[in-house]
């Protein structure tokens, strides 16, 4: 039986987490990095540590930010040929700071650096046997949007399989080449990941089953709805598994939505069924905010594992 190799095309950077919560990044804080991240990088970090083979396609410069990302991916088993290390361009960076009320300030300098300033590689995949997976958010860049949705095409056109977190962030979204790209991007989709807040942004007059149906009536098999603390329900082959967040200390939520991801389409694409890549990657989801950095509580088959045995709840509600 043949698996796929799954895809990402996007963004690779270093983040800094301030330490003090309430203060944006307008006052002076102690902060720490340089974390791995970038929303494509930590879904295949998480994809490969579950035994998917993967391959990252971005950039980082020839810097010591780009060396603390690339051997992270490295040492937990990322593909990395088809990450370009740019001579002329700095490491994408990211800053982030918490509020008590959950909300969270980012400032992202990717323009013109090396996250954005690579070249999709000739030959690095078999479309065919490819599972991509686009991260909404990447699709605000127009150099990344071109090459994402290139390989798209390609992918879907070729019989591969695509996968998407529609990340609809509001700002995103008033940009018509944004919206027009997403939505080409859910109409390719097989496995759809939408949290709650992308639900309501994307069909402000559907209720969530409404909204659920309408996805699953154009291509898409499977519908992953994220709920944050409240966990997460897994749909398709008309099966509907509903899992209770696990409660957790959340230390920081950045990449918990990525890393669930990655945990679900790396068990899928292995043949798991959609009960068990549901609650493994609820359980991933709860693992990766109990650590601070967005990367940091990506975790492996056996750690999830250990989880699941000491926290009864989380599984089917
Ligand atoms: P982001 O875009 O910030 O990466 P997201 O909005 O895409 O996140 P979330 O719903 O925040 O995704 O988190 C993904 C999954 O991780 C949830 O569906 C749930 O399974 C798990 N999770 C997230 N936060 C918590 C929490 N505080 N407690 C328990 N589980 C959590
Ligand atoms: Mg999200």
């Amino acid at each position: 039986h043949e698996t796929a190799t799954i895809a990402t095309v996007g963004e690779i950077l270093v983040e800094f987490v301030s330490h003090r919560k309430n203060c944006g990044l307008r006052e002076i804080s102690d902060y720490s990095g340089p974390y791995p991240s970038g929303a494509p990088a930590i879904f295949l970090d998480q994809a490969a540590r579950m035994g998917a083979r993967t391959e990252m396609i971005g950039g980082v410069g020839d810097d010591g930010f780009g060396r603390a990302v690339l051997d992270r991916l490295t040492t937990d088993g990322v593909g990395t040929s088809g990450v370009t290390v740019s001579p002329d361009h700095s490491t994408g960076v990211a800053f982030v700071s918490y509020y008590d009320t959950g909300h969270r300030d980012f400032i992202f300098h990717l323009t013109n650096t090396a996250a954005d300033s690579f070249l999709l590689p000739e030959g690095l995949l078999d479309p065919a046997r490819t599972c991509l997976h686009v991260s909404a958010a990447s699709l605000g860049n127009p150099a990344m949007r071109d090459m994402i949705m290139t390989t798209l095409r390609n992918v879907d056109e070729a019989g591969g399989k695509i996968s998407c977190d529609p990340n609809a962030r509001p700002e995103l979204m008033r940009d018509d080449a944004v919206r027009e790209a997403l939505t080409e991007a859910i109409e390719r989709s097989t496995f759809l990941m939408p949290s709650t807040s992308d639900l309501d942004f994307l069909f402000p007059d559907l209720s969530e089953d409404a909204a659920i149906d309408r996805l699953l009536a154009a291509k898409a098999e499977v519908i992953v709805i994220k709920r944050g603390a409240q966990g997460a329900t897994v749909v398709g082959n008309g099966a509907r598994f509903d899992f209770a967040g696990h409660p957790v200390d959340e230390i920081d939520p950045t990449g918990a939505g990525d890393c669930f991801g990655g945990t679900f389409v790396s068990l899928m694409v292995q043949g798991a069924s959609l009960e068990e890549a549901g609650r493994m990657a609820n359980a991933a989801g709860a693992l990766a905010v109990t650590r601070r950095g967005p990367m940091e509580g990506n975790s492996g088959p056996a750690e999830i594992a250990a989880f699941l045995e000491q926290n009864a709840a989380g599984d089917i509600a």
